[in-house]
C-alpha cells in the first residue's frame, strides 16, 4: 500500500456531533517525534468543555436518536465506522505514524485492528438485543424476577499514546456497542487520529452527543472528567501513577473505574525450544515491537542456563539486523519513542542499571545513523540482579533485560517476582510444562510459544499492579452495561402476611 503525502487536519473539540473550540482557546503542539519539529496543534480543553461535553452526552442518552436505539440500530453506526476507517487507512495509518512515530505499517495494521475491533462489536450490539431481558429462575412461585442489560450512562474514556486510535476504539467501540454515551480524553502526545474519529463519527451520521472527543492534558482534561458528578463510570488505559490519582478521585463518588496499566512481563525460554531462531524472533519482537513501547512487553528474559550463550549470541545477530530508521521508510522494524521526556527518561533507566553493576551487552545509545529525533537503539541487558530498578521498573522503550535459570521451579519463581500482572510469555516445546506455567503465572495474559499477538474476541486485562477488569472480548461490553434485577410478587391477591392485619384484631 502506498504511503500517502499527507496535510496535519486542523481540528477544534468534538462535541454534540460539531467542532467547538475550547472555551478558553487554548492549544497545544503536535510534535514529530521522528523529526522534533512542531507539525500542528491540538485543542486543549478545561473544565469548562468537560461539563458541555458531559451534558451533551447526557442529552444522547435521553434523545430517541441514540437513548432509545436497539442494539441493532446501533451496530449499523459501528459498521459504518468500521467502513469510513477503512476507507481512510492509508491516510489514518500515516498521521498516527507522524504523530506517534510507530513504524508506518505497524500503523496500518493497527487500523486493521481498529475496523476489525467496531464491526465485532457491532455483532455484539446486535446479540445484546435478545439478552436484554433474561429471566431468573426462583426457588419460590410467588415472585418472578428478570434481569435487565442497560447502557451504564456517560462513560468517561481516557487512553494513552502507544496505539492511539486502537486503544481509543477498544473502549468506544464497547462503550456504544452497549447504548452509553461517551467522552473520550486521548492522550495529549498522540491524539490526531482519535481527533479524526469525530470526523468519521460526523460522516456516518453518529447522534450528536453519543461520542464527543476532547483532547488536552491529563491534569486539565482528564481529571474533571474523572471527578464530574454526572459521569458514571471511567475506563482508564495508562500508566500506574495515574491509575492511583484517577482510583482515588473516582472513590470519592464511588464511582466504578476499569484500570488497564503497566507492566514488567516476563518472557521463559527453556532449552527445549522447536527452534532457536524462532524462538530468538518471538523474544525480540515481544519487546522491541511498537518501538518498545507496549504495556505487555516481555521485557524482562528468563533464559535456561544450558542455552543461554548460544541463544545470546544469536540474539544478538538478530538485534543488530533491526532496521532503525524514520519511520515511514519502508521496512522500518524501529523508530523514535514518542518524546523528549521519554527518550530522556530511557535513558536515565539505562544508565542507572549500568551504575548498579548491569552490563549493557548491546544498544543503550543513538543510533550513530539518526541525528535527529527521539531514537534508542535496541539495547540488551546482562548481568541483571533481582534487585535492580532495570529488573522491577516498567521502562517502556526498546530495552530488554536478562537473567538465567537452572529448573523450572527456578523459572517461574522469577517469572512472578513482580508487582506487576499483566501478560508472560513461554516458549518450550513441552505442552504440558507450558500449561504448568500458564496455571502458575500471575498475569491476566498468558502466550504459549509466541509473545504479543492480540486479537479482539478474548478478554484483556492485569492482575495485581497491572490493572483490574477486562476489556475486549464480551467483558469488553460487560464493562459498560449496568446489571439491573427486576422481582415481582406474582400472588398479589395472597397477603404477605408479615403483620399482624388489623381487620383480624
Ligand atoms: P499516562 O498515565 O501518562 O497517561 C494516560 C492518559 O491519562 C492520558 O490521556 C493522560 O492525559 C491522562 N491523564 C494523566 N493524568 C491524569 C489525571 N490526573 N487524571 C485523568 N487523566 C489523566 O500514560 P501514558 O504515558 O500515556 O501511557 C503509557 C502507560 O500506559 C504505560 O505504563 C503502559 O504500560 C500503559 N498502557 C497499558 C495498557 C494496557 O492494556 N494495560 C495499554 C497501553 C498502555
Amino acid at each position: 500500500m502506498a504511503i500517502p503525502n499527507i496535510r496535519i487536519p486542523c481540528r477544534q473539540l468534538f462535541i454534540d456531533g460539531e467542532w467547538r473550540e475550547p472555551v478558553k482557546k487554548n492549544r497545544l503542539p503536535i510534535i514529530n517525534p521522528s523529526t522534533e519539529e512542531t507539525i500542528g496543534d491540538i485543542p486543549a480543553a478545561t473544565s469548562e468543555d468537560v461539563d458541555i461535553a458531559v451534558r451533551a452526552a447526557r442529552n444522547a442518552l435521553r434523545r430517541d436518536d441514540w437513548g432509545s436505539t436497539t442494539g441493532a440500530q446501533r451496530a449499523k453506526y459501528l459498521r459504518a465506522i468500521a467502513a469510513k476507517v477503512l476507507e481512510k487507512k492509508p491516510e489514518l495509518a500515516t498521521l498516527e505514524t507522524i504523530d506517534s512515530g510507530k513504524p508506518w505499517f505497524e500503523a496500518a495494521a493497527d487500523m486493521d485492528d481498529v475496523v476489525a475491533c467496531f464491526e465485532y462489536y457491532a455483532d455484539l450490539a446486535e446479540a445484546l438485543d435478545s439478552k436484554k431481558k433474561t429471566e431468573v429462575k426462583l426457588h419460590l412461585d410467588a415472585f418472578k424476577t428478570h434481569v435487565y442489560r442497560e447502557p451504564l450512562g456517560v462513560v468517561g474514556l481516557i487512553t494513552p499514546w502507544n496505539y492511539p486510535l486502537l486503544m481509543s476504539t477498544w473502549k468506544v467501540a464497547p462503550a456504544l456497542a452497549a447504548g452509553c454515551a461517551a467522552v473520550l480524553k486521548p492522550s495529549e502526545m498522540a491524539s490526531i487520529t482519535s481527533l479524526e474519529l469525530g470526523e468519521v463519527c460526523r460522516e456516518v451520521g453518529l447522534p450528536p452527543g453519543a461520542l464527543n472527543i476532547l483532547t488536552g492534558l491529563g491534569h486539565e482534561a482528564g481529571s474533571p472528567l474523572v471527578s464530574h458528578p454526572d459521569v458514571d463510570k471511567i475506563s482508564f488505559t495508562g500508566s500506574g501513577l495515574t491509575g492511583v490519582k484517577i482510583m482515588t478521585a473516582a472513590a470519592q463518588l464511588v464511582k466504578p473505574v476499569t484500570l488497564e496499566l503497566g507492566g514488567k512481563s516476563p518472557i521463559v525460554v527453556f532449552d527445549d525450544i522447536h527452534d532457536l531462531d524462532i524462538a530468538v524472533e518471538w523474544t525480540l519482537f515481544g519487546c522491541f515491537w511498537t518501538n518498545g513501547q507496549i504495556c505487555s512487553a516481555t521485557s524482562r528474559l528468563i533464559l535456561q542456563e544450558t542455552i543461554a550463550s548460544k541463544f545470546l549470541d544469536r540474539l544478538l545477530e538478530w538485534t543488530k539486523n533491526i532496521k532503525i530508521s524514520d519511520p515511514l521508510e519502508e521496512d522500518c522494524k524501529l523508530g523514535p519513542v514518542i518524546s523528549r521526556g521519554q527518550y530522556e527518561k530511557i535513558m536515565k533507566f539505562i544508565s542507572t542499571a549500568k551504575n548498579e553493576g548491569a552490563t549493557i551487552l548491546y544498544g543503550g545509545e543513538r543510533p550513530p545513523h539518526l541525528k535527529k529525533g527521539y531514537y534508542i537503539q535496541p539495547t540488551i541487558i546482562t548481568d541483571v540482579d533481582t534487585s535492580m530498578e532495570i529488573w522491577k521498573e516498567e521502562v517502556f522503550g526498546p530495552v530488554l533485560c536478562l537473567k538465567t535459570f537452572k529448573t523450572e521451579e527456578e523459572a517461574i519463581e522469577l517469572a512472578n517476582d513482580t508487582r506487576y500482572g499483566l501478560a508472560s510469555a513461554i516458549l518450550s516445546k513441552d505442552l504440558d510444562r507450558c500449561e504448568r506455567f500458564a496455571k502458575a503465572s500471575q498475569s491476566g495474559c498468558v502466550w504459549i510459544n509466541c509473545s504479543q499477538p492480540c486479537f479482539w474476541q478474548p478478554p484483556w486485562g492485569g492482575k495485581k499492579r497491572s490493572g483490574f477488569g477486562r476489556e475486549l472480548g464480551e467483558w469488553g461490553l460487560e464493562n459498560y452495561l449496568n446489571i439491573k434485577q427486576v422481582t415481582q410478587y406474582a400472588s398479589p391477591n395472597e397477603p404477605w402476611g408479615f403483620y399482624k392485619s388489623p381487620s383480624n384484631l
